[in-house]
């Protein structure tokens, strides 16, 4: 609805009608507003500030614009800053402030090529280089138009091409190059498609052809066109907008050409005579209607006149060739600094892009270290608890014993709990080994590890220590609890019969066990294993298959547990 509105008041805008335009233009700001679409606001504001000149305050319109241009919105696009870039060349075009004119149109051909819209492109540039042809500077228009035709034949934009080649034939022609005015006419006005582009609605389009011919010296062909052409030119003739000089100036040059001096004397003269010089817009065109008007008199042997005419083709020629100098130096300032603008902004972008491309670097890198970091410490954890680990039963090893027991010791001393630990071996294994052989000794190992393993708790370390020989801390434990818990194992031990898989293993085995707890009977793992080897010493000396456990051993929780009731709830009963 609101996009509806500001299409219309554009529209309105571009076929100047200046109360539709404002209606829509406030319609759609309106609009914008209630959505609190700030882009939308600004647009509008452009369109209404464009209304603002319609309706004659072209100052007021340029201060608009100039606000408007200076605080675009954040998402504002490229074609929206054109617009505005546009509206404001247009605006200081129409006020004829020429420097900020120029400037806001080199700016907005550089704001259309960021919209990547070749032919919006194409446009921009033929409106700049037509402006220079109007400043007298054709050089320059030559340059602008010359892409811009480029742009607009690979857009195939027949229109477009159509008014580029009018322009860019007619700056040739200023500069004398009359071989390059006349081919690209002859490729791009001539009438059949000039009719089918821009259906003859704009007659300069075949005097330009024709005044190519005749400044060819092609007065045939030149007549040719002129009088082809010359009832469209007429039918299509503007009230306001004849070319009238022009024309005449055509008409004369060819009359000129193909050596007629007296008709076309008749013409320039009749048609400068009726002329009010000071409203006449194309000071160059006036001054080559003077110029043919005094080579026509001084062919005729008019001097008098011929002299007048070169007098007043002279004035207007050092008036021109004043602008022309002045305008080819501001052009000079706008385009370096826009250059100097350019070339800032893309090192800044480069820049930002350049830093966006490290961070991005920095960024994987810093990933990889990451994901390294964590493989090592995988690594790291991995080799530690091999380190930790008994290859053949896959309990923990003596290494860890004296890791883990000490923390665990300190633990419960700490908290005045129990602990047991235990030192077990198996009986006559040797004579198993010899018996059986060592592979069947092996897999009684590692039976014998998962009975313990899973006879005990999570808790429980359990570590093979020797050959056939294993040490366990008991944390919470207290010895009558550990014990119990090993006369358990024992009796399993009796009963292990291995895998099925595999092949039984020998009946009754035992192990013998000396059970020790601390503080009792030692406050160091060391001193507690030295204990439980003597108890377990004695349990083979007094017949195997037993568990000895240390005579002065307290029955039940010791006293100073007792006095803490938290404490007793995680003992052992
Ligand atoms: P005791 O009841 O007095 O402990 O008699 P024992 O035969 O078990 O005693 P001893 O300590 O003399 O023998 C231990 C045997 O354990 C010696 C060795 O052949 C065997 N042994 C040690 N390590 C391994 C092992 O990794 N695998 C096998 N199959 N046997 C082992
Ligand atoms: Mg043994
Ligand atoms: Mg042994």
């Amino acid at each position: 609805m609101a996009h509806a509105q500001f299409q219309r008041a554009y529209a309105a805008i571009r076929s100047g009608i200046p109360h539709e335009a404002t209606v829509a233009a406030d319609r759609c700001r309106a609009l914008f507003e209630e959505l609190d679409d700030a882009r939308g606001i600004w647009r509008a504001a452009i369109v209404q500030a464009l209304c603002v000149r319609l309706d004659g305050e072209a100052d007021r319109s340029i201060r608009l614009l100039q606000d408007l241009a200076s605080h675009p919105p954040a998402d504002a696009t490229p074609t929206d800053l054109f617009i505005a870039h546009v509206a404001l060349s247009l605006g200081y075009r129409f006020v004829g402030l020429l420097e900020p004119a120029l400037k806001w149109h080199y700016q907005a051909v550089d704001t259309a090529r960021d919209t990547h819209d070749s032919l919006l492109l194409a446009s921009t540039l033929c409106n700049l280089g037509g402006y220079h042809s109007d400043l007298h500077n054709p050089e320059e228009g030559c340059r602008l138009l010359e892409e811009g035709l480029d742009l607009a034949s690979a857009c195939e934009a027949d229109r477009t091409t159509v008014i580029i080649a009018l322009n860019l034939s007619q700056a040739y022609a200023a500069l004398g190059r009359h071989d390059e005015a006349l081919t690209l006419a002859e490729r791009y006005l001539p009438v059949e498609r000039y009719l089918r582009a821009i259906g003859g609605s704009e007659p300069m389009v075949p005097l330009t052809l024709a005044l190519a011919y005749a400044n060819a010296g092609r007065a045939d062909d030149a007549q040719r066109v002129f009088d082809d052409v010359r009832c469209e030119l007429v039918r299509s003739r503007h009230e306001d907008g004849t070319p009238q000089v022009f024309w005449a100036y055509v008409e004369a040059r060819i009359a000129l050409v193909a050596r007629e001096p007296a008709r076309a004397a008749e013409i320039a003269l009749s048609t400068l005579s009726e002329l009010d010089e000071r409203a006449v817009d194309s000071p160059f065109d006036l001054m080559q209607l003077h110029a043919t008007a005094a080579s026509a008199c001084e062919m005729i042997g008019d001097d008098r006149r011929a002299l007048f005419h070169e007098r007043c083709r002279a004035v207007i020629r050092e008036r021109l060739a004043r602008l022309a100098a002045h305008v080819a130096s501001l052009t000079h300032t706008i385009r370096s600094e826009l250059d100097t603008t350019r070339a800032e902004r893309d090192r800044i972008l480069a820049l930002h892009s350049e830093l966006e491309r490290e961070h991005e670097r920095l960024a994987a890198l810093n990933s990889a270290l990451t994901a390294q970091i964590a493989e090592n410490l995988r690594l790291h954890d991995e080799l530690k608890e091999q380190n930790f680990r008994d290859a053949l039963t896959g309990l923990h090893n003596r290494r860890y014993l004296y890791e883990r027991g000490p923390k665990l010791l300190e633990s419960s001393l700490h908290n005045g709990l129990p602990l047991c630990l235990v030192m077990l071996d198996l009986d006559h294994f040797k004579r198993l080994n010899d018996l059986n052989g060592h592979v069947v000794g092996d897999r009684v190992l590692v039976a014998l590890g998962k009975l313990l393993r899973d006879g005990l708790r999570e808790n429980d370390v359990v570590c093979r220590v020797g050959g056939e020989e294993f040490a366990m801390v008991l944390p919470t434990s207290t010895a009558a609890v550990a014990r119990e818990r090993l006369a358990r194992l024992l009796a399993g031990c009796r009963q292990m019969r291995g895998l099925e898989s595999e092949a039984p293993l020998p009946l009754d085995l035992t192990f013998s066990a000396g059970v020790v707890e601390a503080p009792a009977h030692g406050a160091t793992i060391d001193a507690l294993m030295i204990a439980a080897d003597r108890l377990l010493y004695k349990a083979k000396n007094d017949g195997r298959a037993r568990i000895e456990v240390a005579a002065d051993a307290p029955p039940a929780a010791p006293d100073f547990i007792a006095s803490s009731p938290a404490a007793r709830e995680t003992i052992d009963q």
